[in-house]
């Protein structure tokens, strides 16, 4: 029998929606348990701070379809050092927390790793992110939300670029990885797409817009932010003077990406999960992602979870059928 009897629940790092259906399927599948359950609030500043909160069935009432998190998030530097990490142990022992659920990114996990392993705690991790980078499984917590945000952003941007004849650059989230790019350009059938990982460069794109059809009322560029031409102003600068002649505009789409109501698809995720995540617990597992691969539950090492995969998800054929499309 599992000695698990009050798990603690918190949200870290950046938030992405989705995040409450989680925290609402830990404490219920911890209630249905016989369990008690406690949030934890702003992430690791919370657990160092010990400030904690009792939940119950009703405190995650009408929740599932809110953005962002009621536990609240933060990124907290404290819990990078020894001492940080002490404190947090001590205020867990003091109020009879047994074992975490954390819901974040990469950083999360990482933090949660070397911490489960200095004290011997009981850590189970939920991906939560807008990035989809995270290896152990098919999606995070999120990221279909933020590419339909992205998608119903661009919609409207092509109704008027079209009307006025314009062409559009438009930024989307993604300092490291051009994935929320991709798959909303392909989405939103953009003309261009520049990603960190692909070599397109801003001469690239000026042959395409010389060469290419004539015909074409308007183009919509998708720029990840992390790419190296330095965002969309940048680029809007360098083209605008190759073509003065164009009706160039730049729209940077920002922290709408993260926000709003999360998809059926991720509430659903977020929901399966986070009862996985109890269950893995009780069942004595722990420094573990639980995700979703080809539909079944996985639990991997955080070690492994962190690893970048977007090697696997931007490969040459998809930025080719990138190009294939935009013709
Ligand atoms: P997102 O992918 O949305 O940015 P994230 O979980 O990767 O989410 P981070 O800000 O990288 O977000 O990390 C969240 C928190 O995890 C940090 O603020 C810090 O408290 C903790 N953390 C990250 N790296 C470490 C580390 N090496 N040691 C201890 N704690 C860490």
């Amino acid at each position: 029998m599992s000695k698990i009897q009050n798990i603690g629940v918190l949200t870290s790092g950046g938030d992405a929606p989705g995040m409450n259906a989680a925290i609402r399927a830990v404490v219920r599948g911890s209630l249905y348990y016989k369990l008690k359950v406690t949030g934890i609030l702003r992430g690791y500043d919370g657990l160092i701070n010990a400030d904690f909160m009792p939940m119950d069935g009703k405190s995650v009432a009408n929740i599932i379809q809110r953005g962002g998190t009621i536990l609240k998030t933060a990124r907290c530097d404290d819990f990078r050092t020894v001492e940080g990490r002490a404190k947090a142990y001590q205020n867990l022992v003091d109020n009879g927390i047994d074992a975490l659920v954390v819901i974040g990114g990469d950083g999360t996990f990482t933090g949660a790793d070397i911490f489960s392993q200095e004290y011997d705690f009981p850590i189970i991790g939920l991906p939560g992110t807008i990035d989809n980078d995270l290896e152990g499984t098919d999606l995070t917590i999120g990221y279909d939300t933020a590419i339909n945000t992205v998608v119903n952003a661009v919609d409207k941007i092509r109704d008027t670029a079209e009307s006025h004849d314009r062409l559009f650059i438009v930024e989307v989230m993604g300092r490291d990885s051009g994935l929320i790019a991709l798959r909303s350009g392909i989405g939103v059938g953009a003309e261009a797409i520049l990603i960190p990982e692909a070599k397109t460069t801003v001469s690239d794109l000026v042959y395409r817009i010389e060469h290419g059809r004539k015909d074409k009322a308007s183009k919509i560029i998708v720029v990840a932010e992390g790419d190296e031409a330095g965002g969309a102003y940048n680029v809007g600068e360098t083209l605008k003077k190759k073509f003065p002649h164009h009706d160039i505009r730049v729209s940077v789409l920002g922290h709408i990406q993260r926000g709003g109501k999360p998809s059926c698809m991720d509430r659903v995720l977020a929901s399966r999960l986070g009862v996985a995540a109890v269950e893995g617990l009780l069942e004595g597992k722990s420094k573990v992602m639980v995700g979703q691969i080809n539909k079944e539950i996985v639990f991997t090492p955080f070690a492994k979870a962190i690893k970048h995969i977007d090697a696997a998800q931007i490969t040459p054929g998809w930025l080719r059928l990138a190009e294939i499309l935009s013709l």
